[in-house]
């Protein structure tokens, strides 16, 4: 009887080790505890009740339960696709310099507006979110602006809260399109690979001149004005830069922001820049220094946040299971300039993501898949000791790398993998984490645990709450 209770415990119980530290992880319920290095071994033997086992307990607790099934299925994010147009050749653009296979083309005002419209109609939230996205928005900034002062205006006339977001490669970033964007309370993110070679290597202009430059001067401007608080800096890696923790470093360095996302490229495999299995080791040992980086850089007063990291972060704290943490298709939906409705911008074009469109509103029987992925989950995360906190991937990764919703893409498996378990390592060395982490749990959403402020954000008492909430929108994308 013993035996088997010990048994049935050891099959819910996943043992890690992570720099040189111990823990126990309950992969049914997503509690865990740290055990000193001689409990760990004596749970790994299974010997004894794992009550017996010190400092074990808390895996044991029941975690709240999971929100209904049928909350959040609306959507509440609009992914606007004003420009598909693009001043940057970037080598790894995945969205064909805006095309995304079609020609070079911009949204109207009018389908701006009638987008904004079919976001609130199509709600029942009390909180949406505006991002616009290319190609280059600001190419088309006109669009931009007079749709986002419609959506401030039916906000406010409806009681509802907007968040406007722009994602930029920033070369028409001046300051006098910052302080429009400041004045409307846009957050924004702004792409920056690193230093001046790094960056020229991946983000020419048309000309082939490197884009470092023009890019630097803008963030330094928007760091003096009240935008800079929500302004996130975004990188990306590619199989040719897998070692990229002094591109971050560089960022962190700089301090263009201390909202800092650092991403593997999403390219198909055959494509000489995605990244490929040998790569792994490089980028495992990226991370390992940067969450080293990021340590010190909060026990000297100094933080600074890396989206993945914190998001990880946040979700041990909470420690309980969440649903899924790709809303597209569900509350992310983004509209081409033509108006036809896509899962989320990456999906543009791909044929399985196409959702309807402005006319004719939401297909829901092309959305029912999404739908049933949201809430039931992935059938390829089934055995994974993560799927509780994780909420299965990308739905366009899992698309373009199995040519289907039910399997997640599993070499950024092992990223999401690598990430939790230095959130761990993170959160035992540095326990003021925790406290950062529930000060945030006010701003995060109950149902898929989204991290909304940056935790750094938490920790700077002497800004005044309103800033933090604008600081709030600066996740990105
Ligand atoms: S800025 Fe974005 S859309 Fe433009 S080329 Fe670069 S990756 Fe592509
Ligand atoms: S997406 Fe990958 S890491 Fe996440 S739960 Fe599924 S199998 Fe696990």
């Amino acid at each position: 009887m013993k035996r088997q209770r010990n048994e049935r415990a050891a099959i819910d119980l996943k043992l890690l080790t992570v720099l040189g530290r111990y823990y126990a992880y309950n992969v049914k319920t997503a509690r865990w505890a740290e055990l000193d290095n001689k409990s760990w071994h004596r749970l790994g033997r299974l010997r004894e009740a794992p009550e017996a086992i010190p400092g074990l307990a808390p895996v044991f607790e029941a975690p709240p339960a999971l929100p209904k099934p049928e909350e959040g299925l609306a959507p509440k994010n609009l992914i606007l696709q004003v420009s598909h147009v693009c001043n940057l050749r970037c080598r790894y653009c995945s969205a064909d310099f805006g095309r995304y296979g079609g020609r070079f083309r911009s949204m109207t005002a009018q389908t701006a507006a009638r987008a904004v419209d079919f976001l609130f109609e199509a709600s029942d939230a009390a909180d949406l979110a505006v991002t616009y996205f290319g190609g280059e928005p600001l190419l088309n900034l006109e669009a931009v602006l007079s749709s986002a002062r419609h959506a401030l205006g039916r906000a406010q006339k409806e009681r509802k809260a907007v968040s406007l977001h722009l994602v930029t490669n920033g070369v028409e970033l001046q300051p006098q399109t910052l302080m429009r964007l400041d004045e409307m309370g846009f957050s924004l993110t702004v792409s920056m690979d690193g230093p001046k070679g790094c960056h020229d290597r991946c983000r020419p202009f048309p000309d082939g001149r490197g884009s470092h430059g023009t890019i630097a001067r803008q963030l330094e401007i928007a760091g003096q004005m009240p935008i800079g608080r929500r302004v996130t800096v975004r990188g990306t890696f590619t199989r040719e830069s897998a070692a990229f923790f002094p591109n971050v470093r560089y960022l962190v360095r700089r301090r263009f922001s201390n909202n800092i996302a650092y991403e593997p490229v999403f390219l198909p495999p055959s494509n000489p820049l995605a990244l490929r299995w040998q790569d792994l080791p490089d980028v495992k040992k990226a991370y390992r220094d940067l969450a080293r980086l990021y340590v010190d850089h909060w026990r000297n007063g100094n933080p600074f946040c890396l989206w993945d990291f914190d998001d990880a972060i946040v979700q041990l704290v909470r420690a309980r299971p969440r649903r899924s943490r790709c809303g597209a298709g569900v509350a992310t939906v983004a509209v081409t300039a033509e108006g036809d409705l896509y899962a989320c911008h990456m999906s543009t074009g791909m044929d399985q993501a196409r959702l309807g469109n402005l006319e004719g509103g939401l297909d829901e029987k092309r959305r029912r898949p999404w739908v049933e992925r949201f809430r039931n989950g992935r059938e390829g995360c089934a055995n994974c000791w993560l799927r509780a906190l994780c909420g299965g991937g990308c739905n366009t990764h899992a698309i373009l790398y199995n040519k289907g919703l039910g399997s997640p893409y599993r070499l950024e498996c092992r990223l999401i993998e690598h990430r939790y378990r230095l959130a761990l390592w993170m959160l035992s060395e540095f326990p003021e984490l925790r406290e950062a982490v529930s000060a945030n749990l006010a701003g995060t959403d109950s149902d898929r645990g989204h991290l909304l402020t940056p935790l750094w954000s938490c920790r700077d008492h002497a800004a005044d709450r309103s800033e933090k909430g604008k600081a709030a929108e600066s996740r990105p994308v």
